[in-house]
């Protein structure tokens, strides 16, 4: 485990898993975590975010953009 982690890191609450690692027989969800490679954003309600693990894996997993607003309330 590296020692520094930022919990401020603007990726770090976008961060999905690998489908295709997730399966595999030594992976835990936690080891197949893959930072968004683009996140795109038409001023509408959706998110976009575009992921390419370094398994060749690529996909796309759409986030609402309510996610945007850390301080939303609750
Ligand atoms: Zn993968």
């Amino acid at each position: 485990m590296t020692s520094t982690q930022t919990e401020t890191d603007e990726c770090t609450w976008l961060c999905d898993y690998c489908a295709t690692c997730a399966v595999g027989p030594d992976c835990s969800r936690l080891d197949v975590i893959v930072e968004p490679d683009e996140i795109e954003w038409r001023g509408g309600a959706v998110v976009t975010a575009r992921y390419r693990c370094g398994c060749g894996h690529e996909w796309t997993c759409r986030w609402s953009s309510e996610l945007l607003h850390p301080q939303r309330g609750i």
